[in-house]
């Protein structure tokens, strides 16, 4: 049917049949946040347009010309959230948060609003999962968060998955940087876009994220911060590395990595699905922050924190291999019933997601019943209450001693 009206460009309805896989990615979020000791918190849809000008900086694209920002009838100027940690750290000030034990852990999720150009995985109000560390600068709270969003992603099944990392330095080491990039670029002047040239003295890393062939080209032999770091900002960069390693967390060194907000300091982070086509394929990101909650007017506070896209991590998952129905199904004929069922109780407790049939089928209806729900093996026990376990790709079978059907399962 068609209506006069439609969706504003760039947004979307969520129909109720897609309302299943976002809700499975909000509770492995939620269930994930709660084993680490974040807390849920929420900020408003709209904020003073200050707030955003100085949080996430004006010489950012976000600010320079994605924000939808409107005039209230009190004539003041408001704007509609196009990311959430600006918001958290205002609230962390205005709520005496610092008064809580430190560090304060939140996350948190909902809608966002960039005017960006529409196009797949780039959308105008897309969704959130934010998680944030506020008042502690250890480079455990870095090493956490990246691999809470690591643990998030590889749970949910992204394929195709890259985490980049870089360290930005501190403000300070990164003003004589600016300056020796700035440098750098007025030499390359002639080769870099028109867009770049006009905002370099601005933001000058911005050119590191150009698109732009001339401009990437002139960037291959341009100095990086990464390489630029004090003692102190190399030894905590060292420590996240290290803590990451121990945690068998893969990541690629990418010293052109510089995010796209001004308030960034040390560890900077994206991940990335190779799934996704190039211009939408970063599924979260973010980083230090540490003089950010000065910058809005708190006391002097370290940072740390991600958002991930909703849509993006949908969008990978669709181009994930199907997950199996489930992980085992048990057949038996009628007298081994009570067995069958023993034993899957058993596989839930470890873990699995394990099945027999409800339906009084007969053995060979269970075996199509297996296969019909896409289940990885079959466990079947027959008349004298003997077993054996199929694997239903390859249909290979092996005996299966069920006083360690666990341990063979789980393996
Ligand atoms: P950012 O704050 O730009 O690092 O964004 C964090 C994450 O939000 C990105 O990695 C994307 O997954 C997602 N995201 C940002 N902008 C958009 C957009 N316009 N449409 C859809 N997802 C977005």
């Amino acid at each position: 049917m068609s209506s006069r009206f439609q969706a504003p460009r760039g947004t979307f309805d969520i129909l109720p049949a897609e309302e299943a896989p976002r809700a499975t990615v909000h509770a492995a979020a939620a269930e994930l946040f709660a084993l680490a000791g974040y807390a849920r918190m929420d900020t408003p849809i709209f904020e003073d347009t200050a707030l955003f000008a100085r949080g996430v900086g004006e010489g950012t694209d976000i600010v320079h010309k994605e924000m939808f920002t409107f005039t209230d009838q009190g004539d003041r100027s408001l704007t509609l959230r196009p990311e959430a940690t600006a918001a958290i750290c205002r609230a962390y000030i205005e709520h005496w948060m610092h008064r809580l034990p430190q560090p304060v852990k939140v996350w948190s999720s909902g809608p966002f609003f960039r005017h960006e150009r529409p196009q797949a995985g780039r959308f105008r109000q897309f969704h959130q999962l934010d998680a944030e560390v506020i008042g502690s600068e250890s480079p455990l709270v870095d090493a956490e968060l990246i691999m809470l969003l690591d643990d998030l992603l590889r749970g949910l099944g992204v394929p195709g998955l890259r985490l980049r990392l870089s360290s930005l330095g501190t403000a300070a080491t990164r003003a004589a940087y600016r300056d020796e990039l700035l440098a750098y670029l007025r030499e390359h002047e002639a080769d870099l876009s028109e867009d770049v040239r006009r905002r370099m003295d601005e933001n000058p890393l911005r050119a590191f994220d150009s698109k732009d062939p001339g401009t990437q080209a002139a960037m291959a032999d341009a100095p990086r911060m990464v390489d630029r770091l004090d003692q102190a900002d190399a030894e905590h960069f060292a420590e996240v590395r290290t803590l990451l390693d121990r945690a068998g967390v893969a990541y690629v060194l990418d010293g052109t990595l510089v995010r796209g907000l001004d308030y960034y300091a040390r560890t900077v982070f994206e991940f990335e699905s190779e799934a996704l086509d190039a211009q939408a394929r970063t599924l979260g990101g973010g980083g230090r922050y540490d003089g950010l909650i000065e910058l809005l007017g708190g006391p002097a506070t370290p940072g740390c924190g991600w958002a991930a896209g909703i849509e993006r991590i949908l969008l990978a998952l669709e181009e994930a291999e199907p997950q199996p129905g489930a992980d085992v199904f048990v057949t038996a004929p009628d007298a081994q019933t009570g067995r069958a069922y023993a034993l899957v109780q058993e596989l839930r407790g470890a873990g699995l997601r394990a099945e027999l049939d409800l339906a009084g089928r007969s053995l060979k209806g269970q075996m199509k019943h297996a296969d019909r729900l896409g289940a990885r093996r079959t466990v079947i026990i027959d008349d004298g209450g003997k077993a054996a376990v199929r694997d239903m790709a390859s249909g290979e079978q092996a005996e299966l001693d069920l006083a360690r059907a666990v341990e063979t399962l789980t393996r």
